[in-house]
């Protein structure tokens, strides 16, 4: 993805409060970020590990959500992360929830769906991290089309989070 600037970052949040925002800390590793190898930007904040941030330029510009993480993780279990598929062991993949933008956020309605706890896809994907214990789904397609894939899959649940008035099956 194109490199994103501190500014950008935390100027794309749709679905944040304001004390959200205030107490947003960019990842340590910020400014090293080897951008060629990300589809999304995503973190744990260091301090809230029930939060986790996800930033990625979309067709509609560049879009960050703020994601609840489960506090309750369950154990031995698989679990496969529906951006990237990337089959992990129980807490490595987790039902990770976004408050949708506007008016139906203020009405507490959200969107979910299982992302690796990481927040670290791409570099499943690119085979820069090993899913311990777990791995890729079985599949022909190449690295490109799982890239795209990615990009794509994210790019659908940003829009679920931000088109906050549209009808959408869950
Ligand atoms: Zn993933």
């Amino acid at each position: 993805m194109r490199a994103l600037t501190a500014d950008e970052v935390r100027g794309s949040f749709v679905n944040a409060t304001e004390p959200e925002l205030e107490r947003l800390e960019l990842p340590w590793w910020f400014d090293a970020t080897l951008w060629d190898t990300l589809d999304y930007l995503g973190w744990v904040d260091p301090a809230l590990p029930e939060r986790g941030y996800l930033v990625s330029e979309t067709s509609f510009g560049v879009v960050g959500i703020i994601l609840r993480l489960p506090k309750n993780r369950p154990r031995g279990r698989r679990a496969l992360c529906n951006l990237c598929w990337t089959q992990h062991p129980g807490q490595g993949a987790l039902l990770m929830v976004a408050r949708r933008a506007g008016r139906a956020g203020l009405n507490h309605n959200t969107v979910g769906t299982y992302i690796c706890a990481d927040l670290a896809c791409s570099l499943y994907l690119r085979g820069l991290r090993r899913a311990i214990g777990g791995g890729r789904m079985p599949e022909t397609l190449d690295e490109d089309a799982r890239v795209r894939r990615l990009r794509d899959n994210v790019e659908d649940f940003l829009a679920r989070v931000v088109d906050s008035d549209a009808p959408r099956p869950v």
